[in-house]
């Protein structure tokens, strides 16, 4: 708009340089006039006639420059505005806009077509427990991770940017529920009977308050803090990264309550009421990928009462730890099937490109096979090893069921380093397939008419995200060591038998 706007400056400035030479050729022709018309009489009034319509004109222009330079300043403060916006830097402007996205997205929610209908179709409960209309497979896992990879291979579906599967909202045609889920586990009986039908027919939707600004990977040495008075806790702190803000009606906020930094005892969960008082949504994160919804949330002195706990006092931390594996094992499988749809996307464009001549095709060439082939065997190894992985999880939920222990307890000491494994391999292969396929579509895979930049760059996050990479690597790591996990004892045996 700018641009077109000095384009119409510089078009005006012309009309009146070329009306002040018009002006300048009249003045010059009425000298003409009067040493040729040899004192007889011209009618002077037509030549007053013409001068007067130029000099309408100029003033036409002189009105107009004024228009387009009001135009121009009020362009430039819009943009301003806008830049402020997206980067943040103003945060008035931040939160303005956020309310008002966060009523668009409320509407769009309600609106929400593709989950109506999955809902109605009988797909978006599937991994639900039986007794909120969904299946209690006993292979949920297995048939969740199948399902992800489809989703997000399948050309149908677009790599995880479809309408039915679009991961950059959370939004899947098969629902996943970790929030349903913690209440089923950890709430009380008034929060599972209220919350979780309210979170099914979306009026209750809760964010995830682990990180702050200044803990993330070590979340266990958070400095939010709740103390317990008049009846209920105090929070002080700070949580950043809260997605899903702009349209929650609830924040769940981990606070340490008692014990020492790093002690996974003594955090404590609470379900916070967006409007209390004294919590504020300080700023909205721009990202790599998103005109964001992760919010930087700042609690000064808010009071909640006992009914906010979730779970117990001082173990909240567990109901952080109930889904991690369930929603590892389902992004890995997400992250593989859209590595393999960029692989394959990238195969047809190789294939059908003609260069270097007549008969000559871009897949000809082994500089463009060979990063396929190593790609796609990474591929196809991985998605077996998510599926035996997804598989051995439910076996460890059925043995669960049937001796009472606690699921995401076992599946934790006997599975986690093979979860991580998928993980954090799966991510990383989805970003390099991503990279491969703009190579491979050249220009065009470059450029937002194709949709692997938009893969690269969601898939990107969960190398931070879902446990960095790094974090997942410290448990692979501590478990095949022998430093956790089930050959801890063992590992400790033999290095005593060994001094
Ligand atoms: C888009 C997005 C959405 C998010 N959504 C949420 C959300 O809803 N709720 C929530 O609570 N959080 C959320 N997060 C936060 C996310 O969980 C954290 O960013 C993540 O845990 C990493 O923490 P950090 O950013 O503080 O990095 P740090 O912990 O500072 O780590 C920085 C880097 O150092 C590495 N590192 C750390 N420790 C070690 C070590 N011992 N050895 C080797 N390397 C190490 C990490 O792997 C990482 O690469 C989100 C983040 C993003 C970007």
């Amino acid at each position: 708009m700018s641009r077109n706007l000095i384009t119409l400056e510089h078009n005006n400035q012309r009309d009146t340089s070329n009306i002040d030479h018009l002006l300048q050729d009249h003045t010059r022709l009425g000298r003409l006039a009067k040493r040729y018309s040899g004192g007889a009489h011209i009618n002077s009034r037509v030549h007053e006639r013409v001068r007067d319509d130029l000099l309408a004109l100029r003033d036409f222009c002189e009105d107009r420059h004024r228009r387009i330079f009001n135009l121009r300043q009020r362009t430039n403060n819009f943009i301003t505005l806008l830049y402020n916006l997206i980067t943040g830097h103003d945060s008035t402007v931040n939160l303005r806009i956020a309310t008002q996205s966060a009523s668009i997205a409320r509407e769009a929610r309600k609106d929400s077509e593709a989950r109506n209908r999955a809902d109605a179709a009988g797909f978006y409960r599937f991994a639900l427990p039986q007794v909120y209309g969904g299946q209690s497979h006993p292979d949920t896992n297995l048939w969740m991770s199948a399902i992800r990879y489809h989703l997000t291979s399948h050309p149908v579906y677009g790599g995880g940017l479809g309408l039915a599967n679009d991961l950059q909202n959370e939004h899947s045609i098969v629902g996943n529920f970790p929030d349903v889920l913690m209440l089923h586990h950890f709430g009380n009986e008034d929060q599972r009977k209220t919350l979780i039908p309210a979170r099914l027919q979306g009026t209750f939707r809760t964010t995830f308050g682990l990180t702050e600004p200044d803990h993330g990977s070590d979340a266990t040495y958070m400095s939010t803090t709740a103390r317990q008075t008049r009846g209920g806790f105090e929070i002080t702190g700070a949580k950043k990264w809260q997605t899903g803000a702009h349209h929650c009606t609830h924040f769940l906020i981990f606070a340490r309550t008692s014990g020492q930094p790093g002690s996974a005892q003594g955090i404590t969960a609470f379900l916070v009421p967006r409007d209390t008082a004294g919590l504020r949504i300080a700023s909205y994160e721009w990202t790599l990928n998103m005109p964001t919804d992760h919010a930087t949330v700042v609690l000064n002195q808010v009071w909640v009462p006992e009914s906010a706990v979730l779970g117990s006092v001082d173990q909240g931390l567990a109901i952080a730890q109930t889904f991690v594996h369930e929603n590892r094992i389902r992004q890995a499988a997400s992250s593989c099937g859209a590595a393999r749809y960029c692989l394959d996307r990238s195969i047809e464009r190789a294939r059908s490109r003609k260069i270097w001549g007549e008969g000559k095709t871009l897949a000809d060439n082994q500089a463009i096979q060979f990063p396929v082939v190593e790609l796609m065997t990474q591929v196809e190894m991985l998605r077996l090893f998510i599926f035996k992985t997804g598989w051995e999880m439910d076996r460890v939920v059925a043995e669960c069921q049937a001796s009472g222990k606690r699921p995401w307890v076992e599946i934790e000491r006997r599975l986690s380093d093979q979860v991580a494994m998928c993980n954090f391999w799966a991510n990383r292969l989805c970003c390099q397939a991503a990279d491969r396929a703009i190579q491979i579509h050249g220009g065009d895979g470059y450029s937002r008419h194709y949709p692997f930049e938009h893969i690269y760059r969601h898939f990107r996050r969960y190398r931070i995200t879902e446990g960095a990479e790094e974090i997942q690597m410290r448990k692979i790591g501590a478990y095949i060591f022998g430093f956790a996990g089930p050959k801890k004892d063992t590992a400790a045996q033999q290095s005593k038998a060994k001094i």
